[in-house]
């Protein structure tokens, strides 16, 4: 099994009805399979939806300046969200259909075998570390059983809400600073062979 074959397995998945309904297609994930940085967000809002891609709209354009703050591209890393399929209305995803997801987002981490998560959001911070309250724990650095190092950090849908705050934008740097020191103390080179 790769991830490929685990997204040809959830590109069909029932598990919520309410989820299938709504969506237009199951929004896998994008980037490099080989990455060793993961990053999970919440939920694919309509434009994900539509273009079968995460963080393809507003606050993938605050990710992606977030990332190239440190320097790195779409292709440098694995993106995936706690649920796979837009909740309708943009609402929260509930603990049933996060529960419904956890085994694909288990067996992708088995498989991708990562060495740095990045949560974002409240969401996949609890779903990855059962920890809540972001704002706290935002860029601290926790490590799983396995040794993976785990960052959470706030989402960039935040920053968005808060009118483009120069100062909550400036904090979102400083995370994704500490993700940075984290891939460079414990990966170096970024691994972006055989995609
Ligand atoms: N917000 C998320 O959490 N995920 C997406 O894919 C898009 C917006």
């Amino acid at each position: 099994m790769n991830v490929t074959n685990l997204e040809e397995k959830y590109n069909k998945c029932t598990l919520c009805p309410k989820l299938c309904e709504n969506r237009s297609q199951v929004v896998f994930g994008s980037g490099n399979h080989a990455a060793d940085v993961l990053l999970i967000g919440e939920a694919p809002g309509a434009r994900e939806d539509s273009k079968g891609i995460p963080f393809c709209g507003m606050s993938g354009g605050v990710l992606d300046e977030l990332l190239a703050h440190i320097g790195l591209e779409r292709n440098d890393i694995f993106i995936t969200n706690t649920v796979l399929c837009r909740p309708p209305n943009n609402r929260n995803p509930s603990k049933d259909e996060i529960a419904n997801c956890k085994e694909r987002l288990d067996n992708l981490i088995t498989l991708m075998q990562p060495k740095v998560i990045v949560t974002i959001g409240n969401f996949a911070t609890h779903s990855i570390l059962k920890k809540t309250g972001i704002t706290t724990i935002r860029g601290k650095v926790f490590e799983l059983p396995t040794k993976v190092k785990v960052i959470p950090v706030v989402h960039p849908a935040t920053y968005l809400y808060s009118g483009r705050n120069k100062d909550k934008l400036e904090l979102m740097k400083q995370d994704f600073e500490a993700i940075q020191k984290v891939i460079s103390t414990n990966i170096g080179q970024l691994s972006m062979n055989d995609f």
